[in-house]
């Protein structure tokens, strides 16, 4: 059965690197499809070696585009594809998200040999346009990026909102550390507070920086790194993850409330 994994996270908090790297890693034994969902369009750049077409504008350039035209292979043949998203200041970037998963559908995509699918997905507005990878059943487990930071855990209990709205399933959260005091502990007891656990802690480390403008993933790059042995032990651990809860997302006053008492 295929793993489909869907990531969430507040816009910057590092949900690409994550999709990028831990994709780099289950492609050492595993046939990987990444897809971005996010407009930015920039999940496969690291992958693939530079920034990909986007399907919603490879189908305005060619309506009857085959798999050829919107699956690109990357490091260690990754298959790379981005949705895209419209046109800054018009039109819906969640239907974007759905009118680039029909095509891959109707290409019989999903019917390929695939162990994992991974959606890399912004956070920032829970709108039902994001929500399309959980709202149209195409991932059936979700995965939250944080760090320590106020708005990153502002951005992770509301979408943690949309998760129990949705009745999906919540794996854990993915600590991005920024380097802060306390961070893992920080994120660890929010995690605790809606119902799940931290299932894996990404430090902060330059040899990201190093590989992003390499237009690599630092399992390409630095592959013998530590740094790569924590994307490797990170994608382990959601691989082989089978405890998945309903959120139980902190209203508004205990959100609050929650920093008063760190
Ligand atoms: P998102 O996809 O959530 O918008 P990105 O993955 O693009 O975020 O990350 C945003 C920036 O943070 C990138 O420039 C990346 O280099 C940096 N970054 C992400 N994770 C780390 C890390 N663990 N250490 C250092 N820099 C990181
Ligand atoms: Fe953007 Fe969501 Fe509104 Fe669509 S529904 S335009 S994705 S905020
Ligand atoms: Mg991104």
């Amino acid at each position: 059965k295929t793993k489909r994994i869907a990531i969430y996270g507040k816009g910057g908090i590092g949900k690409s690197t994550i999709v990028s790297n831990i994709a780099g890693a289950y492609s050492e034994d595993k046939k990987v499809l990444v897809i971005g969902c996010d407009p930015k369009a920039d999940t496969t750049r690291t992958l693939y070696g530079s920034r990909l077409p986007t399907i919603l504008n490879i189908i305005k350039e060619k309506r009857n585009a085959g798999r050829k035209d919107v699956i690109f292979s990357g490091f260690n043949q990754v298959m790379c594809t981005e949705s895209g998203g419209p046109e800054p200041g018009v039109g819906c970037a969640g239907r974007g998200v759905i009118v680039a998963m029909s095509l891959l559908e109707r290409l019989n995509v999903f019917e390929e040999d695939l162990d994992v699918v991974i959606y890399d997905v912004l956070g920032d507005v829970v709108c039902g346009g994001f929500a399309v990878p959980l709202r149209e059943d195409y991932a059936d487990e979700v995965y939250i990026v944080t760090s320590g930071e106020y708005m990153a855990l502002y951005a992770a209990n509301n979408i943690s909102r949309g998760i129990k709205k949705l009745k999906s399933r919540l794996g854990g959260i993915i600590c991005n550390c920024k380097g802060l005091d306390n961070e893992e502990e920080v994120v660890s007891r929010f995690a605790r507070k809606i119902g799940t656990k931290v299932i894996g802690v990404i430090p902060r480390n330059q040899l990201v920086q190093k590989s992003e403008y390499d237009a690599k993933t630092v399992m390409e790059k630095f592959p013998d790194s530590d740094m790569a042995e924590m994307y490797r032990e990170l994608s382990r651990a959601i691989y082989k993850n089978s405890d998945f809860i309903l959120p139980t997302p902190l209203e508004d006053e205990e959100f609050e409330e929650f920093f008063q008492k760190l």
